[in-house]
Order: structure tokens, then C-alpha cells, then sequence
């Protein structure tokens, strides 16, 4: 007897259970199942992300519900509309043997009188996000006075997205006879809160240790200086080419701009916040889910809606403010039994932190160091050689030897290996050839003051117009294009600011400044004289963004117009990964321009390629567009209200 019939399901439900391929129930599986298939409970479920949890309530909802009625019977609430969709095909797939089931997903960003009318053609069970429902009970179009069952998922989640008072209001249309689950990964104040206002006596399961990251996942940090860390995540990734990874950043902004310079410098890498659309969205995810996406930038919101199994790193580009948010982030890996290790990179300051979260988990974290350009070089000429290793021979080949047989007659198969690999060995090796060692270590602070090549200036605007250092930082990133750490010192005073820029970007801060205006007023930027301010924090890696830093050396990325070198190469190039370049066709837009490539899917490194840098600056400065967009454009910056790039070039994104 199988293990998922001593726990009582029934043969349809085993019938599905064996198509998918489960063979032994899961602990949370094991100890729910079947309490919730004999009596009629309220339940308090504790589980980790990754644990079966789904199954664990829908398989007895399943079993429990008639599928001779069309009455709705059951109700899954959950936080996102990823979440609910994936329920939603879960609850499908595990009861294709039951006919006449209907499962219904109910969310918003999709056609409410589509959804309406598939519920009218009765759903037993309805799988819903709160706001969506909560409009729809309210416009009488769903009924769930006779639901018997109501499951609460991911309820830490829903609560910290600030659905209680929706899910107050959906439950107070239910009969108070029903049977209430809830499941939670964790259990903070408000969860047990809301166990104690709806449901009556509850169960109580725990799997595993409360509050603990999962067994299966590992945890590493990385100490650099803050202006390294961008370097320190390229490197990460460059020494596991295999990497499939979610990369948490701590806003919208820095998540945009974060994947914005991976997909620039050629890495499959996407975004995924809440200025996005829906639609949007979707795309991504979607990619992200067939791997087109190796490394998905995610700010904790919009993570929220991803499950995806086989993550194998989770990286904090940011500690999050919390350390229950740093639980979530890192149970996005070592799911389903697999490996996953989570990574935070921190600068000095923030070690402590580290000992904080160790002490909430009550797992250590390995101090481990980024990876030397040289080890990057060496894991990437294996991985190479692995790949060609498994490579199978493709036939239609054959064709084509003879002649390439006879252009490299010459060499013996040593200097053809040798030449071989030097192909991908030069790339990386011109990268990273003068790549310094980023890693601080325990006592040894770059010196700060060191380094010159930096320019300080003046410009006429402060406090009095509405700037903080913040703001102020993130328009003269914007207005120059420029990357997160490129400028700083910002230092704004009451009628005017100064910061500072590195030698190299001085002529492109004095062009773009020559004629430019915040609503209306001549803005005057000058090199100030007074040197004030000095070098940069932090040292700067040499190897990084010197000298143009694109990775993709040897011109092949750019003016290649294809793929870009760099991605073409690692993802297809040699057969290994057969994932096509093409695929993030969209992404790489960014590239060439500044803000046409995000969530576009495809075509969008044409779509943009008509505005590059140039003209992007242009925008806010009035040189070469309409000035009016310019000063709307920014009269919004300046307000606080750092709308990504991306939220603006939907239309662009749209045309395609
Ligand atoms: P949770 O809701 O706890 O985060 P899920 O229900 O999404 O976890 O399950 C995670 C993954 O594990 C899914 O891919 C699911 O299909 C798979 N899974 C669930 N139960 C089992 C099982 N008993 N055996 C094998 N895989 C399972
Ligand atoms: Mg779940």
C-alpha cells in the first residue's frame, strides 16, 4: 500500500498523485492529511516554503468536497496572483480524475466579467487573492455563504502585504460552521492574531523548527566595500555558470536599475517589482520559469508570487530591514528536497546583522570571500569543458568537416585545445586579468582617501527646492545616466549641493549641465574649486568598469547585434546549455538604450536601439527633446517619487 493511502485519499487522488509522480507524503503532508480528511477542524499549520503544503490542504479538500454540486464548498485565499494561479493548476492537476470538479481562479489584472462568468457555471472550489475577491463577494458576483472550507495560505504573507482587513471582510460572508486552515511558513504576532479571531479551537502542526531557515539551504555572506557590491554579484555569478538565482534588492529603484546593469553587461537577467504591469510581469516570470532568465532581480513583494523549484542561489544584493523577510528570501531555495544556498553580501557595517539573523534561524553563516578573476577564469574554462564533454555529436555536421577539417590541418589536437579554449579563456581573462581583490577583510578598511581622480561640484540647487542628499542623488544619476555608485559625496546645503563624480565622467557632467532647467530655471553646475569632498569612499576595483568594463571584450557583444558575446556564448555557443540567446531578446534592449528592454519579451534590443545614451539624457535636459517632458519629468523626481526607468517606456515597450 502506498504511503499516500495509509493517510486515506481515495483512488482518484492516488491515480493523480502517481501521474505526478510522488512517491513518499511529506512531513507536513504526512501529519495533515489525514486530520483534516477525519474530522472537522480548524487547523494552524507551520511549514517552511518548499514543503508540500498545497497538497497538504488540497488533497483532503478535494476528497472532502461534491463534485455533484456546483455549490462553491471550498476556499483557498492566497497573497499573489502567482501564488493563486499556481494553486489553481495544482488543484487541477491533482484532481483530473474527479469529473465534474471545477476550480476557479479569481485575481486582479484579468477581466473581472470572465472571471464571473466561470464561476457561474459553479466552481466547488475557488482559489482567490483578497482584493479581487473581496470586490467580487461585494459585487455579488461569487457567494461563499455554504463554503465549508477556507484555507488561509501563506498567511504571514498575506498579513505583511496588509490584506487583514480584506480577508476580515471576505470571511465575515461565510458561515461560521466552516472548517478554517491556515498555512504559514512563519508565525509572527498578526498570524496568531488572526488564528484567534477566526477560527475556534484549533490544531496546532509544526514542521521542522519555528522560525528556522530550511535545512537544505545553506548560508554564506561576503564582505565588500558598499560601492563593490554590484562587482561582488557579477562575480558571484561568473563563477556559477550555472546559476539560476533570485536577487533581492531592497526597492523598486535599485531592483530596476540592478537588472538593468546585469542585462548591460550581458548576463539573462530580469526584473520583477511592483511598477511593472501585470502583463509585464507575467513575461518575466515566464521566462524566468523556462530558464530564459538565469537570474531574476526581485524586490520581497513581488517575490512573493515566485515558486519556482531548483532556485539554486538566493541573493541578498541587500539585507532586508527585517530579519523574517530574510527567512522568506532564502526559502525560495532548497525547495523540493533540493540544495540551495543563500548568499547575502554585506559591507562592514553590516556584519552584525549577520550575527542577528544567525541567532533568529539559528544557523551559521559561512564567512566566505568573492571569488579572484583567475578562480572565475578557471570555473568557467571547466564548465566549458563539461559542457563540450556532454555535448552530444551533432550528425548534420558532417557536412561541414571537411572543410574546416583542412583550415586547421595544421595543428595538433593540444593547440587545438588550446586554441579552443583561449576563445572563452581571453574574454574572461581581459576581464578580469587586473581585477583586484574586493574582499575586506576583518581589520584591513581600504583607505578612503587615497584615491584622486575624483571631481567635486557645485550646483545651485538645495534644501530650499525640495532636495535631500537622497533625492538629489538619484536625479543626478538619472539626469547623467550614471550607475548607483558612480555619483556620491552628495552633500546638499540650504541654496546649494555639491557632489562628486569620477575624472572620467567630468565632461559628460559639464555637457549635460550647459544647458539645463528645473522648471523653468537655469540650473548652474560648476567644478568646484575649493576640492572639497576629496577622492571617493571605498576602493575602487580596478578590473571593474575601467576602460569601458564591458565584459564582452574583444567587440564581439555590441556590434555584433545578435545575442552579445558574452551571453550568446555561455548560454548556446557551444551546445551546452541549448538555451537560446535569442530568447531574452527583450532584455537586451538595455544595452543600447537606456530604459527600452524591460519586461518587452521580445524584439526589444530593436525597438530601443533608435535611443542611446545620449538621448536618454537628453530627456532631462532639455538638449535635444521636448523640454516640457523634461521638466515634468522631473518636477516628478523631485518629489521623492523615484519611479524606475521602466515605468516609463511602456509605450515604447508596448509597439512591438
Ligand atoms: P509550499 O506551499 O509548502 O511552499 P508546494 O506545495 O508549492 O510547497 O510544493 C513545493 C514543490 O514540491 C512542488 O513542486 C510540489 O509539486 C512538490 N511536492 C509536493 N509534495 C510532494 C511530494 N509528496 N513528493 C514530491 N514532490 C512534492
Ligand atoms: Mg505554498
Amino acid at each position: 500500500m502506498s504511503a499516500f493511502k495509509a493517510l486515506g485519499l481515495n483512488d482518484e487522488l492516488l491515480q493523480a498523485i502517481t501521474d505526478m509522480g510522488f512517491e513518499t507524503p511529506s512531513e507536513v503532508q504526512e501529519q495533515a492529511i489525514p486530520i483534516l480528511l477525519e474530522e472537522d477542524t480548524d487547523l494552524v499549520a507551520l511549514a517552511q516554503t518548499g514543503t508540500g503544503k498545497t497538497a497538504a490542504f488540497g488533497f483532503p479538500m478535494l476528497q472532502k468536497i461534491d463534485v455533484e454540486s456546483r455549490t462553491t464548498q471550498g476556499l483557498i485565499l492566497s497573497p499573489t496572483r502567482e501564488l493563486c494561479m499556481q494553486i489553481t493548476n495544482e488543484m487541477k492537476n491533482y484532481g483530473k480524475y474527479m469529473k465534474g470538479l471545477n476550480v476557479v481562479a479569481i485575481y486582479g489584472g484579468a477581466s473581472i466579467s470572465d472571471q464571473a462568468r466561470q464561476i457561474k457555471k459553479g466552481a466547488q472550489v475557488i482559489v482567490a487573492t483578497p482584493g479581487r475577491m473581496k470586490d467580487m463577494i461585494s459585487r455579488r458576483m461569487i457567494d461563499i455563504s455554504k463554503i465549508q472550507y477556507c484555507v488561509l495560505d501563506e498567511a504571514d504573507e498575506m498579513l505583511n502585504m496588509g490584506f487583514h482587513e480584506d480577508i476580515t471582510e471576505i470571511l465575515s460572508h461565510s458561515p461560521q460552521e466552516k472548517s478554517t486552515w491556515l498555512f504559514s511558513a512563519t508565525m509572527p504576532r498578526e498570524v496568531s492574531n488572526i488564528a484567534k479571531e477566526f477560527m475556534y479551537q484549533p490544531q496546532e502542526i509544526t514542521v521542522g523548527s519555528k522560525n528556522t531557515g530550511s535545512e537544505n539551504v545553506s548560508h554564506e555572506y561576503y564582505t565588500v566595500n558598499a560601492r563593490d557590491r554590484y562587482q561582488a554579484l557579477k562575480r558571484l555569478a561568473d563563477a556559477n555558470p550555472e546559476i539560476f538565482s533570485v536577487v533581492f534588492c531592497r526597492t523598486k529603484r535599485d531592483t530596476q536599475k540592478v537588472a538593468e546593469q546585469l542585462i548591460a553587461d550581458g548576463y539573462s537577467a530580469g526584473a520583477i517589482h511592483g511598477d511593472l504591469s501585470q502583463n509585464q510581469r507575467d513575461i518575466v516570470m515566464k521566462q524566468f520559469r523556462s530558464r530564459q532568465i538565469q537570474m531574476m532581480v526581485a524586490t520581497d513583494v513581488a517575490a512573493r508570487g515566485i515558486d519556482v523549484d531548483n532556485i539554486t542561489h538566493v541573493i541578498n544584493y541587500q539585507l532586508p530591514d527585517e530579519i523574517e523577510t530574510y527567512t522568506h528570501r532564502s526559502g525560495r531555495t532548497g525547495r523540493a528536497g533540493n540544495q540551495g544556498i543563500s548568499i547575502v553580501i554585506v559591507s562592514k557595517s553590516e556584519v552584525r546583522k549577520i550575527r542577528s539573523i544567525e541567532k533568529k534561524i539559528q544557523q551559521k553563516f559561512e564567512a566566505k570571500e568573492v571569488p579572484s578573476g583567475m578562480e572565475i577564469c578557471e570555473k568557467q574554462l571547466m564548465h566549458l569543458a563539461n559542457n563540450i564533454k556532454d555535448t552530444e555529436i551533432n550528425n548534420d555536421i558532417e557536412a561541414y568537416l571537411p572543410a574546416i577539417s583542412e583550415s586547421l590541418e595544421a595543428f595538433t589536437k593540444e593547440e587545438l585545445i588550446k586554441k579552443f579554449f583561449s576563445v572563452e579563456f581571453t574574454r574572461f581573462y581581459n576581464y578580469y586579468n587586473k581585477a583586484k581583490d574586493i574582499n575586506v577583510k576583518a581589520g584591513q578598511e581600504k583607505d578612503y582617501r587615497d584615491d584622486t581622480g575624483s571631481t567635486r561640484f557645485f550646483l545651485n540647487v538645495g534644501e530650499k527646492d525640495d532636495f535631500n542628499w537622497m533625492t538629489l542623488k538619484d536625479l543626478l544619476r538619472d539626469v547623467l545616466n550614471l550607475g548607483q555608485d558612480d555619483v556620491y559625496k552628495v552633500d546638499v546645503k540650504d541654496s546649494f549641493s555639491f557632489f562628486n563624480v569620477d575624472e572620467k565622467h567630468k565632461d559628460l557632467v559639464t555637457s549635460v549641465f550647459a544647458d539645463f532647467e528645473i522648471e523653468g530655471r537655469k540650473v548652474n553646475v560648476e567644478e568646484s574649486s575649493g576640492g572639497g569632498g576629496g577622492g571617493r569612499k571605498g576602493g575602487r576595483s580596478g578590473g571593474g568598469r575601467s576602460g569601458g568594463g564591458r565584459r564582452d571584450g574583444g567587440g564581439r557583444g555590441r556590434s555584433g547585434g545578435s545575442g552579445g558575446g558574452y551571453k550568446g556564448k555561455r548560454d548556446g555557443g557551444y551546445g551546452g546549455g541549448g538555451r537560446s540567446s535569442g530568447g531574452g531578446g527583450g532584455y537586451k534592449g538595455k544595452r543600447d538604450g537606456d530604459s527600452g528592454g524591460y519586461g518587452g519579451g521580445s524584439g526589444g534590443s530593436r525597438s530601443s536601439s533608435g535611443s542611446g545614451e545620449s538621448s536618454s539624457r537628453g530627456r532631462f535636459g532639455g538638449s535635444s527633446d521636448s523640454g516640457s517632458e523634461s521638466k515634468s519629468r522631473f518636477s516628478g523626481k523631485r518629489r521623492g517619487k523615484t519611479k524606475p526607468d521602466g515605468g516609463g517606456t511602456g509605450g515604447r515597450r508596448r509597439r512591438d
